[in-house]
Parts: C-alpha cells; structure tokens; sequence
C-alpha cells in the first residue's frame, strides 16, 4: 500500500502542529506508523491523499452513524448554509433539535446546546454542583468525560494510550474534588458514598463504557448508582456522549431503564459537525443563566449548520427497523472475527453492546479499567496495522470502540471478517 503523501504530509505537519494532529490519538502513537490522511469520505468508506480506500470502523469516532456524506444530511447542510452560518440569536432549528433530544430521551427535560462533548459534561456538573451546593463529583477509571481539568484523573483511552497518569497543568487543587471507583465496582462506590456522600454533587458514569475499549456495565450496576445517588441526595450524570442514539434512540438509558437526573450528548447529535448537549430535570436545569445564578455560554452554541447537520441526522435514525438492522450486522461481525480468532487459536475477549464493539486481545473477563489494560497491545497493534494494510480501518488503539453505520453493508462486514482470517493467521 502506497502511502508517499500521507507520510509526507505527516512530516510537515508534525513542524506545525503538535504531534501533527489536532487530537492526539489520530497520531497511530500507540500502534505505530505513519497516520492515513483522509481526502474524502462516502458511505462506510474512507479514502486518503494517496488513493487508498478503508472500510472505516471509526466513524469520526463514533458521529457518522448513516456512514459519511450521508445525502440527506448533506443536503441539509447545504441549503442552511446559504442562509447564512452564525446569527448569534435564537432559530427555529435550536427548538426543533431540542424537541427532537427530548422526544427520544425524555429525561431532559430542558436541554441547552454547547459545541463539544466535553463542553456539555463540563456544564452538566457546574450545574451539579450548584443545585447541590456541593463540590465533590465521583466518576470511574477508564470513563472519559472531555478533556476539563478535573475531569482528566484516570480518563481512559487517550491518556492511557499514551500512558499518561494524569495530564500536567492540572492544578492538584482542581482534582482534589474528584474521586474515582473502579468501573463496575459497587462496593467502593458504596463506600465511598458512605465517607463523602454528603459532598458528592454527583456520579458521572458511562452507561456504557467506550473510552477503555467497550466495556457493558454489570447488570446491578446502573441501578445501584441510580440507588446511592438518590439515598445521598447526590446527581446521577449519564455521559451519553457516545451511546446516545447509538445503541437505542432513546440511548443506553433507554436500553436499561435507568433514569439519570442530567444527560450529556455529543457525536451523533451533530451529525459529524461540532454540538453537544447537555439536559435533565427542569428544576435543576433552570438553574442555569439567564433563569437561574449557573452561567454558562458560547458563541457558537446552536450553530445553524451543526444543529441542521443533528437534526438531519436525528430525523433519518427515527425509521423502522433502523437499530435492528444495526445490531444484526454488528452482530454477524462480531461472531465472524470471534471465529476467526479461534480458528486461529488467538485468545480474545468480545464486548458489543448494538453497533459498539471492542475485541480485547485479552483471556480473561474485562470489567473495568485494571482489567482492560491487561489487554496485549502489541499484539492490537500488529492486528490494526494487518487490517490497515487490507484496507480495514480500526481505531489506532486498543482501548477504543469500533461503531458500525447504516452504511455498512454485509459485503463490508464478509470483506472485514476475511480480512481478519489473514491478521488473525499472522500473529
Ligand atoms: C468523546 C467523548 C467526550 C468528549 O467529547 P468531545 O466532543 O471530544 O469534547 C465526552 N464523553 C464521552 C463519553 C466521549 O466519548
């Protein structure tokens, strides 16, 4: 496979950017090699500078959920875009996307639009802490929550890619309000409710973790959270940031019954432009500016392109039938490439929760963090880059989710799982 431009581009962009990437896992550090840098994009495909094509898992990490330039999300785009880009006042879209957010999760409430995931979860616990006046927030090893300072201890796939404990520049004095429990580890979570639950403003939780690979939560998990965080007045925050409308269009809280008291969004509400959200209780909700003494803003907040971008987005993944065909096809991969790998005689733990899956190049059960990271990654490595070279494409890491689309069609998933026959067979 020819890659010339890429790793020229590569070159040049490590001169000017840091790492020559504007997220830190797009740099292959953790598997090696040079980054593919992507020309353009349709369907479940992707193809780079030099003409390569990949049938792509990553999906923008996780946005593109009807497949790249989806048409009538690209038409949309198109036609708001001669409208005019930012107003910096009220639309009509911002009412519609937030009718359709509550629609599909109807524990928000009272939604407000931000810009990015991390944006949205840093609101939602600001206004956590000023409904409960209290400044402690519990989350979980290997749950990422967005890149906010207190929000960086023990953060899952980017900093433990690159093995990094804790970001630097993080005052000591802005995480001592953070505490963290093993995923699916009640028993501390109990315990520690029971030392600080008169401080904790609120748990923050994957439903479904993402960020150390796919990790499902236990199935007393959720409702024990749900049951501390009530017993200690405490909010329960779902970071739904990837599984909403992912798994389910009412997401992860639909899928298990579980009602949080906040919700944050991101990715496919977007659409593959920049939104996320953040919503719950009009109580609480009503807290923030100009209602209530919370204040939290942004220029760009309900961005016309972007919300018309989520809307259309939204508006396709209402059909029928939709995450059925999601979940059979992701289904067919998982049993395909889980047969593979035994055919092979190579140790492998599956998770898949709907179109969210994670292959551990692991033996023993994966429950949480510690046991993720026992995962072999050199391994994970010489299987992406075996996979890269058919013209697969996996996330650069091992603690990452792969996500299907609608676009993928099951000539994509036999493709993939041949594919997998040949990685498998090499290592
Ligand atoms: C991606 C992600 C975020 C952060 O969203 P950004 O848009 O990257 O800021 C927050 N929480 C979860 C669970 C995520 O997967």
């Amino acid at each position: 496979m020819k890659i010339t431009r890429s790793i020229k581009l590569f070159e040049e962009a490590q001169q000017l950017i840091p790492g020559g990437v504007n997220s830190p896992v797009r740099a292959f550090r953790s598997v090696g090699g040079h980054p593919r840098f992507i020309h353009r994009a349709k369907g479940s495909k992707l193809y780079d500078l030099d003409g390569n094509t990949y049938i792509d898992y990553v999906l923008s990490w996780g946005p593109m959920i009807l497949g790249h330039a989806s048409p009538p999300v690209i038409g949309a785009i198109k036609k708001a875009a001669g409208r005019g880009t930012s107003y910096g006042a009220p639309t009509e879209l911002e009412v519609e996307l937030a009718r359709h957010i509550r629609t599909a999760v109807p524990s928000m409430e009272k939604i407000r639009l931000v810009s990015s995931g991390t944006e949205a979860v840093m609101s939602a616990i600001r206004v956590a802490r000023g409904f409960t006046k209290r400044d402690g927030i519990l989350k979980f090893e290997g749950c990422y929550h967005g890149h906010s300072d207190y929000l960086l201890a023990k953060a899952g796939s980017g900093m433990m890619t690159l093995g990094i404990p804790d970001s630097l520049g993080v005052p000591a004095d802005f995480a001592k309000h953070t505490f963290t429990a093993p995923y699916n580890d009640i028993r501390t979570v109990q315990r520690l409710m029971r030392e600080r639950g008169k401080h904790i403003a609120c748990i923050i939780v994957e439903p479904i973790a993402g960020n150390m690979g796919v990790v499902p939560p236990a199935h007393d998990f959720l409702p024990a959270l749900r049951q501390l965080t009530l017993e200690n007045d405490s909010l329960l925050i779902f970071d739904e940031v990837i599984s909403g409308f992912r798994v389910d269009y009412g997401g992860a809280q639909a899928l298990y019954g579980i009602t949080p008291d906040l919700t944050v969004l991101g990715k496919i509400i977007g659409g593959g432009l920049p939104v996320g959200a953040y919503g719950g209780r009009t109580e609480i909700m009503d807290l923030i500016a100009p209602t209530g003494p919370v204040y939290q803003a942004g220029t760009l907040s309900g961005n016309p392109l972007a919300v018309t971008a989520g809307l259309a987005t939204l508006k396709q993944l209402r059909a029928k039938q939709l995450y059925k065909n999601l979940e059979e096809r992701s289904a067919a991969l998982a049993e395909g490439i889980g047969k593979e790998a035994q055919r092979a005689g190579i140790p492998i733990i599956q998770h898949r929760v709907g179109s969210m899956l994670t292959a551990f190049f692991a033996s023993d059960p994966v429950v949480d963090w510690n046991s993720a990271k026992r995962s072999d990654t050199k391994r994970y490595g010489q299987f992406f880059h075996q996979m890269l070279d058919q013209g697969i494409y996996l996330a650069p890491s091992q603690f990452e989710a792969a996500f299907l689309s609608t676009a993928h069609t099951s000539a994509d998933v036999e493709r993939t799982i041949r594919a997998a026959r040949v990685a498998f067979k090499s290592l």
